[in-house]
């Protein structure tokens, strides 16, 4: 090959390479350009040569970079490689770029020229942002795990623990360096050598594996968890490590527990009457006769299951915010008065009423205020014993009435004191003796609530007991036309 041969195949390469070469004067004026870079650019030849600057390809932030940083870096190292532009090719569209560049300078050491081979980088940079999209998405997924409440670990194939979460530790309560290498089986003791053998298999079947389980804390305490293990598959199909999420299932074990609690207790209270009516109805049946007695017992245990299914729809409505208030002014002395009248009547027992001689107007549902003041009797009367005094006093200021039920029965211990206004809460001590499903002082409270008032007790075990309803003088109570208000 001669020189002109030579010449002639360098230029084409230099034409044709993969990558784009310019020649620029030190200004950033260009004096060359090969065929990929007008290619690339969509600029015609006259168009760079023109007097155009490198610059003036560039976007804002690439020209201030270029002017600050890039070619004073040149200026001093002589060179500068890989430095990512975005070109604005003639069309206005963005060609990202790696620059390469080499400055040339004269003998007294003054810049002459500038060569630079650029690499197109846009395969390069949807790469990058993949990369760190996968980053993103990893660090969030690590953040999810680590700040999860749930315990999740990696285990070996055989179970042994090998990375775990703070929410591991929390929950078993285990100091970081006993965990590791723990058996899963230790913190998960209720999992018998058949169980786990068998979970072990499905796992190397390739299936995750979900159960509730009894968890072992450090401590000896137990807790209950539900369970999901999955395996994790080597390139053969075998077995490689599995994980396992925990999760605390204490509290819906103790919903669960209540609502066995509730429909026991809810059969036994429907049970009891509905026995006694049958009972006495088959007797009569049987007898061919009909008994005053027996019919009077049918007529109080059909009242009793009334009042009870009553008691069940006004509690969900309330729960639900479902029910309506007909308040209007009435007298409240009158409808203590009536209801202790009532009470005392079918009790049998004595009950004091102290109230003032005038009336007490208020605002409110005259029904639920009776309803109230029935529920808060009836207990003064079911827990305390005969013979004992029971007194309702009423007292009265500018700001509020109040009706104090007072009786010398068998008090409430303090610590159920908080629970006693919620719904289906008895007292433990209570639950053998008297009937009732817990649903009377939830009542009267929300009902006093609606009123705007308040319910308040105080007692002492073995002394007694007084509820205290206390409602506001002003009319809190606002009604419709109708006289209905929803709640
Ligand atoms: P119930 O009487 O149906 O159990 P309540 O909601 O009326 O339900 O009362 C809740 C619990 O509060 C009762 O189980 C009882 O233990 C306690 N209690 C209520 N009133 C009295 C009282 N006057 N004296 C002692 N304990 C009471």
């Amino acid at each position: 090959m001669d020189d002109d041969d030579l010449r002639e195949s360098l230029l084409d390469l230099f034409e044709e390479a993969p990558c784009g070469y310019i020649f620029t004067r030190p200004d950033g004026t260009f004096t060359r350009a090969n065929g990929t870079f007008l290619d690339w650019s969509g600029y015609s030849r006259e168009d760079l040569l023109n007097g155009k600057r490198f610059q003036d390809l560039l976007t804002v932030p690439g020209k201030i970079f270029y002017e600050n940083q890039f070619f004073p870096l040149l200026r001093m190292q002589g060179f500068v490689r890989e430095v990512a532009f975005d070109i604005a090719g003639k069309e206005g569209e963005k060609l990202p770029v790696l620059v390469n560049s080499v400055l040339k300078t004269a003998e007294d050491g003054q810049p002459t020229m500038i060569a630079s081979a650029l690499f197109l980088a846009s395969d390069r940079r949807a790469y990058e942002q993949e990369i760190l999209h996968a980053q993103q998405e990893a660090e969030q997924l690590s953040a999810i795990v680590r700040l999860s409440a749930d315990a999740i670990t990696r285990c070996s194939a055989v179970g042994l623990m090998e990375t775990w979460n703070a929410g591991t530790r929390d929950m078993f309560r285990f100091g970081e360096h006993e965990i590791r290498g723990m058996h899963l089986r230790h913190l998960l003791p209720s999992i018998d050598d058949e169980e786990w053998r068998r979970m072990l298999g499905a796992l190397a079947s390739g299936e995750a594996v979900r159960f509730e389980a009894v968890g072992r804390r450090a401590d000896g305490s137990s807790i209950d968890v539900s369970v999901g293990l999955a395996p994790h598959v080597g390139p053969l199909g075998e077995l490689t490590a599995m994980s396992a999420i925990m999760r605390d299932i204490t509290e819906s074990k103790e919903i669960q527990r209540l609502q066995n609690e509730f429909l026991a207790m809810i059969s036994h209270e429907l049970g009891t009457p509905l026995t006694a009516i049958r009972g006495h109805a088959q007797l009569m049946l049987r007898r061919g006769v009909y008994a005053q007695a027996q019919l009077e017992t049918i007529v109080s245990a059909t009242d009793q299951l009334g009042r009870l299914i009553e008691d069940l729809l006004l509690a969900s409505r309330l729960e639900a915010d479902r029910f309506d208030l007909r308040p209007a002014e009435l007298d409240l002395v009158g409808v203590v008065r009536a209801t202790v009248d009532n009470i005392a009547g079918a009790s049998g027992r004595t009950i004091h009423l102290e109230a003032p001689d005038e009336r007490v107007p208020v605002w409110g549902d005259r029904l639920r205020l009776g309803q109230v003041f029935t529920n808060l009797l009836s207990n003064a009367v079911k827990y305390s014993a005969a013979g004992t005094d029971i007194t309702v006093r009423i007292t009265d200021s500018d700001l509020e009435a109040r009706v104090a039920v007072i009786d010398r029965g068998v008090g409430i211990p303090a610590e159920d004191i908080p629970h006693l206004f919620s719904r289906f809460y008895r007292v433990a001590s209570a639950r053998e003796g008297a009937q009732g499903v817990g649903l009377g002082l939830y009542i009267a409270d929300r009902l006093i609530h609606a009123h705007g008032g308040r319910l308040m007790v105080a007692s002492e075990v073995g002394s007694g007991s007084t509820f205290t309803v206390s409602l506001p003088r002003q009319r809190d109570v606002t009604s419709d036309s109708e006289g209905g208000v929803p709640l």
